[in-house]
């Protein structure tokens, strides 16, 4: 490790952030935070216990009233502050990404960016909390529609995208009014744990935000779900947790959130400008390493583009450098950890045995840290497992259609949802596509569509509720109907 790097990391909280201090976890455990490039453990950090989770929910709350009742321009300000701290130290928080999450430090920085815009945005939309007011049709009174904060939240992020997991449900959770306990992914916590320093140094109350970290989520999370004190639950992660999760806060008929697993189709017809097509789909499938449930999942492309397309596509791909997220040029970091990388194995050997052709990688790289090469798959057959599962690595599957029916047909058969991506020069088509397919967003010749200004959220199994954009806010916000009888 560099004097930077080790320097940086000596500065990030180690303990629990629990009404406004800093404890110690009362399990007796700790968590190593490990750098996937190395393998190597970069800090030790609290490792909660189920005691701990109940302390931190008895903090939020405590701070809930008095947070609902705090003007909404003070919780705006202390957003807007935040986002003034986050730009002043955003090599910082850069850094710690790749130092944990693996990605290249350019990607990190960009998330910097993106998962500050959070802060500013939810800064902006904390004072334009609106309701309705209006008479009723029968003229018999006055229905006024309010907003107030929904309560405690329970807050549950992965490892992916370590800043901009969290900003996205902390910024509109503080500008509603709501207080939450944060549950970072165990893999990556150091990140949140830099970043609720920075929320009480730009003013944050006590008990507002609340961090535990712990390697005994299921454990630790039960009991919290099933606290009738909490009021909401948001969480980001995999289809089968958030199934589970959902099982979980029907008990309490808790209001929740779910961004859950993705399979985004990548659509490139004939008609498509192949340059715009190939950059977006290095753009969509190999940022953040093929990590994010955005990243396009499928490949579909026009049989009298698609050999074209894989040319282009391969020769990029396999000019990419592969290495540790900080060294100069790198593209492509490591995945995670060993079952990130062996899932991906799995699925290249499987849709290579049903007869696909590697253009490129196709293997776990040897040496230390958790390496893939970066891949290229031609004429992955239909029944391939790699066309229903999620990636989630830098690989890339590519099959064909003949007419735009079966690329609909195609585009649609998962039971995800997210986000998909379509490449044509034709406007009426683009069109039929945005109604044809069902996912939640799309980018229309375009390879990356994430923006804090857009609500962000997926149909099917990829998800319920919309993070970001003018409805972000309202994932922590009640409605109330009140109709006041007509002066007499
Ligand atoms: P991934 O497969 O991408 O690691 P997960 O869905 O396992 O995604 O993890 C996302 C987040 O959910 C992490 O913070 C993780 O600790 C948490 N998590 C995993 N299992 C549970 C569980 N049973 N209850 C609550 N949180 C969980």
């Amino acid at each position: 490790m560099t004097v930077t790097e080790t320097a940086l990391l000596e500065g990030v909280p180690d303990r629990l952030f629990i009404g406004g201090e800093w404890v110690e976890s009362t399990s007796g455990r700790a968590i190593e935070v490990r750098d996937p490039a190395t393998g190597l453990v970069l800090k030790t950090v609290a490792d909660a216990s189920v005691a701990d989770g109940a302390r931190a929910l008895d903090a939020a709350v405590a701070a809930a009233p008095s947070w609902a009742a705090t003007p909404a321009r003070e919780r705006g300000e202390i957003l807007r502050r935040a986002f003034d701290l986050l730009q002043e130290r955003r090599e910082e928080f850069a850094l710690l990404m790749t130092l944990e999450m693996g990605k290249p430090l350019a990607e990190s920085r960009g998330e910097v960016t993106y998962g500050g815009e959070f802060l500013r945005w939810f800064g902006e939309e904390a004072v334009r909390i609106a309701g309705h007011y209006g008479p009723n049709p029968e003229g018999t009174g006055t229905m006024v529609v309010s907003h107030r904060p929904v309560g405690p939240c329970y807050l549950i992020t992965p490892w992916n995208f370590p800043l901009a997991m969290a900003t996205r449900k902390i910024a509109p959770a503080i500008a509603a009014g709501c207080t939450s306990v944060v549950k970072p992914a165990e893999l990556t916590p150091l990140t949140t744990l830099l970043f609720v320093q920075l929320l009480a140094d730009a003013g944050l109350p006590p008990g507002v935000v609340n961090v535990i970290t712990t390697s005994t989520a299921g454990d630790v999370s039960e009991p919290i779900i099933a606290d009738p004190r909490l009021r909401k639950l948001s969480f980001t992660g995999s289809t089968p947790v958030g199934v589970s999760l959902l099982r979980q806060a029907a008990g309490g008929v808790l209001r929740t959130s779910m961004e859950l697993g993705g399979n985004a189709p990548f659509v490139v017809f004939d008609d498509a400008d192949l340059d715009k097509a190939v950059e977006g789909a290095l753009l969509a499938k190999f940022r953040n390493v093929g990590e994010a449930c955005t990243a396009a999942n499928r490949f579909i492309v026009h049989e009298s583009v698609a050999e074209e397309f894989a040319e282009r596509v391969t020769a990029a791909v396999s000019e990419f450098v592969v290495g540790r997220g900080t060294d100069d040029g790198v593209r492509i970091g490591p995945l995670i950890n060993d079952e990130a990388v062996a899932k991906a194995g799995a699925l290249v050997d499987d849709a290579v045995a049903r007869g696909a052709t590697v253009r490129t990688g196709g293997a776990a790289l040897e040496g230390d840290g958790t390496f893939f090469a970066p891949t290229v798959l031609t004429g992955v057959a239909r029944g391939s497992d790699i066309l229903r599962e999620e990636i989630f690595g830098p690989v890339l599957a590519i099959s064909t259609f003949a007419d735009e029916a079966e690329a609909v047909a195609m585009a649609n058969d998962t039971q995800y949802g997210l986000v998909s991506y379509v490449f044509t020069r034709d406007l009426a088509r683009g069109q039929r596509m945005i109604d044809a397919l069902d996912t939640g967003m799309m980018g229309l010749g375009v390879g990356v569509i994430s923006n804090a200004a857009a609500p962000f959220g997926g149909v099917k199994q990829s998800g319920i509720g919309r993070e970001g954009g003018a409805l972000g806010i309202h994932e922590y916000l009640e409605t109330k109907y009140t109709l006041i009888a007509p002066a007499s």
